[in-house]
């Protein structure tokens, strides 16, 4: 979503985001990728966006944040779009783990190795192996013109900063790329796999644009401002499927009984919502809880489930 096109501030959305704003001090702003820890802990904004192209927001809008686990939706979709799901799923499970996003303890009880879903580091990992491309530069360039064909915005971009801050300390990221490459789950270089992966997680963009991502999973697939089907229905499926028993973590359970709606967070304090045939919701709030979610983004999500019962169950 260009410029030319802006949310209007709703005064209920306002109120939703004071209440929960409150929460944000007894949440953290992710520092282990060093480059994150700049972000002000007090922040939190949303969007939601309609199919008929309206949207209402709330909070500082216009800044941008980094997709982190986000993105791995987005590879996921694009990957089931270049090799068909027998060929992704033969190299990644589609079970939730109850492990934090990093682990890597499952990969070495679990055999074949092969990480048990793509929402978790080791399983995206294999997801971004998959890309289909010459170069890390054509793989990349594909995935970035996906995301900007969903987000309807061709001035998304990655930010470099993150990118450099995150290959230079991704020592964990590193290590379940060598374990799977000793086990044969992904082929190829890990220097560059983690160029790759770094990219894709430092795409930025705002809360606008994020609702619009959400909005096209939301409607299976089909962008309703052109009423382009920008990938398969059964892709957006899958999906969304994964958003709900994978999207937070190791929270993915309570955030099903307390919210109710495929979501998928990052470490940035990122969460993409998609309320089935409804809308796209984007939320920026970067401190976190303990399992990495953004502490008053979730509780931004259960205040609005209750209100307009949002909740598929
Ligand atoms: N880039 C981050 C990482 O690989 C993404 C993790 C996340 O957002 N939870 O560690």
């Amino acid at each position: 979503m260009g410029d030319d096109m802006r949310c209007e501030t709703s005064e209920e959305l306002k109120a939703f985001v004071m209440e929960a704003k409150q929460y944000t001090k007894n949440g953290k702003v992710a520092d282990y990728i060093p480059a994150l820890g700049k972000e002000n802990p007090d922040d939190l904004s949303i969007a939601v966006h309609y199919p008929d192209g309206s949207c209402v927001s709330a909070g500082e809008i216009d800044k941008k944040f980094t997709l982190q686990s986000i993105s791995k939706v987005i590879s996921l979709a694009l990957v089931l779009m270049d090799r068909g799901s027998e060929y992704v799923f033969q190299r990644v499970g589609m079970e939730p783990t109850g492990d934090p996003f990093n682990s890597i303890a499952k990969l070495e009880t679990m055999a074949p190795a092969k990480p048990l879903n793509p929402m978790i580091n080791a399983g995206a990992l294999v997801v971004t192996s998959m890309i289909k491309g010459k170069s890390v530069e054509e793989r990349f360039q594909r995935l970035l013109t996906f995301i900007q064909e969903l987000a309807g915005d061709e001035t998304v971009q990655y930010c470099e900063e993150v990118a450099r801050s995150e290959f230079e300390t991704a020592h964990l990221n590193r290590a379940l790329c060598y374990f799977l490459k000793q086990h044969r789950i992904i082929e190829g270089d890990v220097e560059e796999l983690l160029d790759l992966y770094t990219k894709q997680c430092s795409i930025e963009m705002n809360c606008l644009d994020l609702a619009k991502i959400g909005l096209v999973f939301a409607m299976d697939g089909v962008d309703p401002l052109n009423a382009r089907q920008i990938m398969p229905k059964d892709i957006a499926r899958i999906c969304k499927t994964f958003m709900v028993t994978c999207g937070m973590y190791n929270a993915s359970g309570e955030f099903a009984i307390k919210v109710g709606i495929p979501a998928k967070s990052g470490v940035s304090g990122g969460i993409m919502g998609a309320v089935p045939g409804t809308v796209g919701i984007g939320i920026f709030g970067p401190a976190l809880d303990e399992k990495g979610n953004s502490i008053a983004g979730i509780k931004l999500l259960e205040l609005l489930s209750q209100k307009y019962g949002l909740s598929m169950f």
